[in-house]
Order: structure tokens, then sequence, then C-alpha cells
């Protein structure tokens, strides 16, 4: 993804964030609010109503009270203390405190008696009237309310709670008085969050997207930063490095970077050095040849005997030619991981049969050749690549061992492994070349004056197939006392 689209990404990403994060709070917010606004409402409706009852019937026992003591009697008596109800009920409900509210007063025949504000009729209110006068329970129903949310955009819409209460009206008959309450106060209070809480919440949408913005903006600057110290790197130039300061993930990948471009800056050294060392390997016979061509030419056609040594040095040169450059393959193909075969087979036998071969290679030194004690050690893996391993290392013993000396190879067990011991009583490698005698075209300056003819390639080829087979490969050597090569590998399900 290109940065600029990856910018605009990371904008909508947190734009989208904020306004959920942000609109989910106010959102549940005004939930809250509203639902308890409505919850206020419904509670100061029942208030008011029973409070209003009440009053009734202070004004009901005080009616009935005032005919009897004017010596009225029976229905006459009734109809006067309702007709005095009526005329005392708005000022007693308004000196009550109730301005909040409206009334309307209903006779056992559910007749209206009084009303302080028009009355509703619908037909859920006339059916909830009978049911409260027929029960002598409170009915109680809310009309005209809007939805939760719809105070969000418009004006908050409550509903009025009408509670039908039935009541005792003179001559004990029943009735039902409505007390019905419009909660403007509360809904005034809706109202009033709505505008300060859309601030807020584009105000805290503002900051969050901010925030965002700049910390990625600060990331995004810090990979960049990155990108340009690495564009700056050119291929060839491998020893710079990118910049490592302060203490943060970015930092963490520049050094893993710079990791890689020091293991980069390693191979392609060695591979520098491989290629100047095999040139120059494989100069010295060049040279060679054509010397003794040109010596050849001069005089090749008068003198036999030069003619004979001039093709026999050139045999020699090219042979070593052959023997330098099959090594170089033999590596290239270690190197680029080899196709080993999984096969079972005795180790010993195959010592036996590489030490058997050395013998009678090196017969003219006089060297004692040892085997291992045991008769049979199997194991599972590549015959033929074992093969090399023994023979490579017989023969650098072999090589390095003067006349007289003794070569011996012992092999044992240890857990999963195998180790195979190749010892021998020769020349000993000095400390300091020990860690580079498995480095390629590496020869120690002994055996380079010796002149024993290696190319420096064995070893190297040697841990190349050892590692590919999962294996490792040490080391230890006395000058003057011996050398020991240990390998080990990998025994696999025998
Ligand atoms: P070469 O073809 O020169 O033997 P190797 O890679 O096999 O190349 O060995 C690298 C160098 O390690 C040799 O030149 C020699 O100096 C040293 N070396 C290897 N094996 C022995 C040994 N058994 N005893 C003494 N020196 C050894």
């Amino acid at each position: 993804m290109r940065r600029s689209s990856l910018r605009t990404t990371l904008l909508l990403v947190s734009v989208l964030f904020a306004m959920l994060v942000v609109g989910g709070i106010a959102l549940t917010t005004y939930v809250i609010v509203s639902d308890g606004m409505r919850q206020v409402a419904v509670d100061t409706g029942s208030r008011l109503a029973s409070t209003a009852e009440a009053v009734l019937r202070d004004i009901v026992a005080s009616a009935e009270a005032e005919t009897t003591a004017r010596g009225l009697t029976g229905e006459v008596a009734d109809e006067a203390a309702l007709r005095l109800v009526a005329s005392r009920l708005p000022e007693a409900m308004s000196h009550a405190g109730m301005s909040e509210a409206t009334f309307a007063l209903f006779d056992r025949n559910l007749e209206l008696v009084w009303a302080s504000d028009t009355v509703v009729m619908s037909q859920s209110q006339v059916r909830d009237r009978k049911l409260a006068l027929a029960s002598g329970l409170q009915k109680q129903s809310i009309g005209q309310a809007g939805d939760l949310f719809s105070g969000l955009l418009t004006d908050a819409k409550l509903g009025t709670t009408v509670n039908h209460t039935p009541v005792s009206l003179p001559g004990n008959s029943k009735g039902v008085l409505d007390v019905v309450h419009t909660p403007t106060s509360e809904e005034r209070i809706i109202d009033a969050i709505r505008q300060p809480m859309a601030v807020l919440a584009i105000a805290a949408m503002a900051i969050m997207v901010l925030l965002m913005q700049t910390s990625m903006l600060w990331v995004l600057g810090l990979v960049d930063n990155l990108r340009k110290a690495a564009d700056s790197i050119e291929a060839g130039r491998l020893d710079e490095r990118l910049p490592v300061t302060g203490n943060s993930e970015i930092t963490d990948l520049a050094r893993s970077l710079n990791g890689l471009i020091e293991r980069l800056q390693r191979r392609s050294e060695a591979q520098a050095r491989f290629v100047a060392d095999a040139s120059h390997e494989l100069a010295t016979p060049v040279a060679g040849i054509r010397g003794y061509t040109s010596i050849l030419r001069a005089w090749g056609a008068d003198d036999p005997k030069v003619r004979d040594e001039a093709v026999d040095a050139i045999d020699r040169e090219s042979r070593r030619m052959a023997r330098l450059t099959a090594d170089l393959l033999n590596l290239l193909h270690a190197d680029q991981g080899l196709v080993l075969r999984s096969e079972r087979f005795d180790l010993n036998a195959l010592v036996r049969e590489r030490l058997a071969s050395s013998a009678s290679r090196w017969m003219d030194k006089d060297i004692e050749f040892e085997g291992p004690e045991e008769d049979s050690l199997l194991m599972v893996g590549d015959p033929d690549r074992v093969e090399d391993i023994i023979s490579i290392l017989l023969d650098n013993a072999s090589k390095y061992t003067p006349p007289g000396g003794s070569v011996s190879v012992h092999t044992r067990r240890k857990r999963d492994n195998v180790l195979l011991e190749v010892a021998d009583t020769g020349q000993g490698i000095p400390a300091e070349d020990l860690p580079r005698v498995f480095d390629r075209f590496f020869r120690s300056e002994a055996s380079r004056a010796a002149g024993e003819g290696g190319f420096g390639l064995g070893l190297a080829i040697l841990r190349s197939i050892v590692e590919s087979m999962g294996g490792d490969i040490h080391v230890s050597s006395a000058i003057g006392e011996g050398t020991v090569f240990t390998v080990r590998l990998p025994k696999g399900r025998v």
C-alpha cells in the first residue's frame, strides 16, 4: 500500500473509531438521562394523583358535614354535597400547589362533575376510567410520548401521565378522579442537555481524531526516516548502518535490518574472497601450462627429453585444475543443499572399507591404520555423504602424519547421535589456525611450506555436508602430537 493511501485509510479508520466510541458514549448518556426523566415524570404523576385524592377526600367530608348541618338528608343532601365539592375543588387544588396537573372528576355514571381543563375523551381513556371504577384500583396510562431517541433531533416528548383514581363521593357513591400530568419541566431538562452534549461529542471526536492522527503520523515519520536511511545505503556499500536511537519498536526494526545488512555484508565479502581465492588457485596451474607450452614450442621439436618433461608437467597441472574444479563444484553443491538419501547402513563397515582403501593408497608412508572396536554400528542417513566425510578426514590425517605414525577411527553412539572420531599422530594444527581450518582455501603455513598440495577446500566441503545432514564437527589438536576431528551426526530411526 502506498504511504498516502495508508494515511487516508488511517484517517478514515480513526474517524470511524472516534464516531463509534464518542457517539456510543453520547447516545448511552442521552438514553440514561431520558429514561430517568421519563421515570421521574411517571412518579410525579402518581404523587400528584395521591395528593389530589387526599384533597378530594377532605372536601367530600367537609361538604357532607355541611349538608348534614343544614339538615338535608338522602339524595338531596348528596346532590347538594356534590355541588359543593365541585365548587370548592378548583381553589383547593390550586392551594395544594398542583399547577403542573389538570383534573377531572366523574360520578358513578362517569358523567363529568368538574374539570380544570378540556377533558380528553379518547377511547382508551374512557376504557381505563371504566376499569378503575369497576375494579376500585388506580389505572395509569401514558399518552402521546415520542420514542426513546426522538428528543435527540427535535424537542423531547415524554407524553402525559394520566392517573384514573377511584374515589368516594358524597353518599358513599363511587367516582373517578383523573389527574393529568404533562412533564414539561422534565422535557425541558432533556432539551437543555441536547445541545451541549452534541457540542461536547463533536469536540471529543475532533480531539480523538487529532490525537490518533498525530501519533500515527509520528510513527509513519519514523518509518519514513528508516526508509530514507535504507534508500541511502547503496547495494555495493554495505558498510553503512541505519540509525539506531531511542528504544521503540521502530528501533528494533532498524536493529534487525542492520543485522540483515551485516549478514549480507559478510556473505558478499566471503563471496568476493572466494572468487579471488578461486581465481588465484586457478591462475597457478594455468600459468604453469602456458609456461610449458612455450617451452614445448621453442624446444619440444628438437629435444625429446624437454618435450616429455613439458608434456608431463602440462598433464600434472591440468589434473590439478580438474581436481580444483571438482572441489569447487562439490562445495557449490553442498552449499545449495544436498539431496540426501535416507538409508539404513553399517557405519563401522563403511569406516573399515575406507580405512582399507587409505592403507593401500598410503602404503609407502608406513602408517598404521586402526579401525573401530565394535563390530557394527547401524545408522540411517546418506551412506555416500558419510563416505565423503570419512574419506576427507582420512585423507587429511594420512597427508599430515609423518611416516611411521598412526591414524585411528573410533565410532560410538551418544543418545540420538553417532560420533565419528578420526585421530592422527601427525604434525598438529597451531592453536591460532584452529578456528580457520574450516574456512574456504585455508591452508596453514606449515602445510603450504611442506607443499602438501591441497587447495584448502576439503574441510569446507566437509562442514557443508555435515551441516546439511543436521550434524556438527569439532577439532582439537596439539602441535607435534596429533589432531582429532569429531563429527556428530543424527543416528536416525534405525
Ligand atoms: P587441504 O586440501 O589443504 O588439506 P583442508 O580444507 O582439508 O585442505 O584442510 C585445511 C588445512 O587444515 C590444511 O591445509 C592443514 O593445514 C590443516 N589440516 C587439516 N587436517 C589436518 C590434520 N589432520 N593434521 C594437521 N593439519 C590439518
